[in-house]
């Protein structure tokens, strides 16, 4: 009978060579790591969920930014003393105090200001479906258009509320949901020294600062100046959210 051996030099052959390809197909799944499976969801980045809140520059600017859904008498006061002190601002509208006040929203318009939106029914967006929030943002922005000329590209959500999906759905149509980095509690009536202090402490390079000018805000007006002459002292250029967007990097922040 014969006795088949195999020679100790094509074993080790073998074995490295086993070895060297278990190494290629551990590099190679390395590199061309596959993407998330279909359905699998990839980890959201600050900017799917959160809303823009400020903006990172070391230049001393910062965006006043106005909501406005009710009355005539604020808003008015608002507009006038903004243009007399040549102070850049931008003014978020919802669509149906915007279809109700159409000259005053062109007339801002026209001046220079930057008009966004506030959206449409004054509701919460995490109570909304997604079409319900497109339709919202979707409806002041024909109304917004038609006056000004020009889409809005930032909606300021109602009552500041918002969630990864509202993100989503609002910029699967082309909007970007700003916040604020600073709120100026305006919306509370907290007294004139209250609303001065919260901005002119809070400030920095970058900031939105929330404001109102509804007619449901009865001190908004008293604490502008003051806080415009503040700023200024301090070194402030205040501009419109699109031009604060030039000066640097946007924050999304929760
Ligand atoms: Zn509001």
């Amino acid at each position: 009978m014969r006795i088949y051996t195999v020679p100790h030099h094509w074993i080790r052959r073998t074995v490295t060579t086993g070895v060297m390809l278990l190494l290629v197909v551990m590099v190679l799944g390395v590199i061309h790591r596959p993407g998330p499976a279909l359905g699998t969801a990839a980890p959201l980045q600050p900017v799917d969920r959160y809303s823009l809140r400020d903006v990172t520059t070391n230049q001393k600017v910062a965006a006043l930014t106005f909501d406005i859904s009710w009355g005539t008498v604020m808003p008015t006061k608002v507009f006038d003393i903004l243009k007399r002190d040549h102070v850049a601002a931008t003014f978020f509208v919802s669509g149906p105090w915007a279809r109700q006040n159409a000259a005053l929203v062109k007339a801002m318009a026209d001046a220079g200001y930057e008009v966004e939106s506030h959206g449409w029914a004054h509701v919460n967006y995490t109570g909304l479906s997604n079409a319900g929030v497109q339709e919202n943002i979707q409806k002041a922005n024909q109304v917004i258009k038609d006056i000004t000329g020009q889409a809005p590209t930032f909606v300021r959500p109602p009552n500041g509320d918002f969630s990864p999906r509202t993100i989503a759905a609002a910029k699967q149509i082309g909007y970007t949901t700003v916040t604020w980095g600073t709120d100026s509690l305006d919306w509370m009536n907290p007294g004139v020294g209250t609303i001065i202090r919260r901005v002119v402490t809070r400030i920095h390079p970058g900031d939105i600062v929330l404001m109102h000018a509804s007619d449901t805000c009865k001190q908004t007006d008293i604490a502008l100046p003051t806080i415009i002459q503040d700023l200024k002292q301090k070194g402030y250029q205040l501009v419109t959210m699109k031009k604060l967007l030039t000066y640097g990097t946007p924050n999304y922040r929760g």
